[in-house]
């Protein structure tokens, strides 16, 4: 995969059947910039359901949020990765910091669904992201790396490009306090570079997107900086108009 321009929604634990139809079939039928991907994050049961609507779309795409770390087995309740696949999942969001904080999520289990995804031909939205307190400490750059080596490092070039990354500041998730466009930027620039160290000059390939309360609003000058390649949108993803606008943006 080669970089892109990506808007991606997060619906998390929202929605009913009529809803997720509805703004699938809204998005649908919407004029939308031809160079940019938009994927919706959908909840479990609705997945197949928005899935068919989209069958054929190029450009518009399902992703779930999430995917167990087990291929399969006695775990109530789960989603596995081949579960997802046998109904024509193709994205799927892995380590997104409401996982790692209510559901005790490592980057190690974060890192076996990326190689499981893989594995499967599927493509990994990897989050990743400091709470405030590093950020005031001001150690954010090496905690995020950290994050992305435990993760990640075990991966090689044809792998790592396979993947779409989302630097998430736990601070600015669904608290209306955005990162500033320079604070995106800078440290957009820190994963990259990170990701240069290691594999080399194939990371200039991969889609980092931004997310943390991203709205019509300020979707343009953060999508302008030069290694913001989009972003990932949990609340303003909900209405119609507004993720519509968010596409517009870059
Ligand atoms: C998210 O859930 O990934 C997110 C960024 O949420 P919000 O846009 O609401 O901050």
């Amino acid at each position: 995969m080669s970089r892109q321009k990506i808007a991606a929604g997060n619906w998390k634990m929202n929605k009913d059947l009529n809803e997720a139809v509805k703004m699938v079939l809204f998005l649908k039928d919407q004029d939308r910039p031809k160079d940019t991907l938009t994927v919706l994050g959908v909840p479990f049961p609705f997945l197949q359901t928005c899935i068919n609507e989209t069958i054929g779309s190029t450009d518009l795409i399902v992703a779930a949020q999430n995917c167990h770390h087990k291929e399969s087995g006695a775990f109530t309740g789960e989603v596995s990765v081949p579960m997802l696949k046998s109904i024509g999942v193709s994205h799927v969001i892995v380590g997104h910091s409401e996982r790692r904080e209510y559901f005790m999520e490592t980057d190690e289990m974060v890192g076996i669904k990326v190689r499981i995804l893989l594995n499967h031909s599927m493509v990994p939205i990897f989050c990743c992201g400091e709470p405030l307190e590093v950020r005031k400490e001001g150690s954010h750059e090496s905690y995020v790396k950290n994050q992305i080596s435990k993760a990640l490092f075990t991966l090689n070039k044809e792998e790592i490009i396979k993947l779409i990354i989302a630097y998430e500041p736990i601070w600015a998730i669904g608290t209306g306090e955005t990162a500033s466009p320079e604070q995106a930027q800078e440290m957009h620039h820190t994963i990259r570079t990170h990701l240069k160290a290691k594999f080399g000059k194939v990371s200039d390939e991969i889609s980092i997107l931004y997310g943390g309360s991203v709205n019509p609003g300020n979707a343009k000058e953060l999508f302008s900086q030069t290694d913001v390649d989009g972003g990932l949108v949990g609340g303003a993803s909900l209405q119609e108009e507004g993720f519509l606008s968010i596409i517009h943006s870059f």
